[in-house]
């Protein structure tokens, strides 16, 4: 059974800025767990995090080393419990073919607040 406190393929790196040679725009890349992660290189506020947690994307914040940081996976604890200095950022997903949730989800805040009342 792998140890997995002290496997070596659990490897964080910090964050180095990257242009994602997909869609060609600024991106943060970094190893969490091992695995590579880009993640979008502008903060959430709780709403935004709410509605892309909504829409199914992954959700990391920074861990501050020194003047770089790394990533981690943002769960229940960060949110309640942890650093509230973290900067939380969205998985970048140029790649993911679901969209719609958010677009949605912006259309119908439009639809549901229009300009005079409708009732
Ligand atoms: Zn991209």
């Amino acid at each position: 059974m792998i140890d997995a406190s002290t496997s070596q393929h659990l490897i964080n790196s910090k964050a180095k800025a990257e242009i994602c040679l997909r869609c060609n725009t600024n991106i943060w890349v970094a190893t969490v767990n091992g695995f590579k992660v880009k993640v979008e290189p502008n903060r959430l506020n709780s709403t935004e995090e709410v509605i892309l947690r909504m829409a199914g994307s992954r959700i990391f914040q920074t861990l501050r080393i020194g003047n770089q940081f790394e990533l981690q996976i943002r769960n229940t604890w960060h949110i309640t419990k942890g650093d509230p200095k973290a900067i939380v950022l969205a998985e970048h997903d140029c790649d993911r073919s679901q969209k719609e949730p958010i677009e949605d989800f912006y259309a119908a805040v439009k639809t549901e607040n229009p300009e005079e009342p409708s009732f």
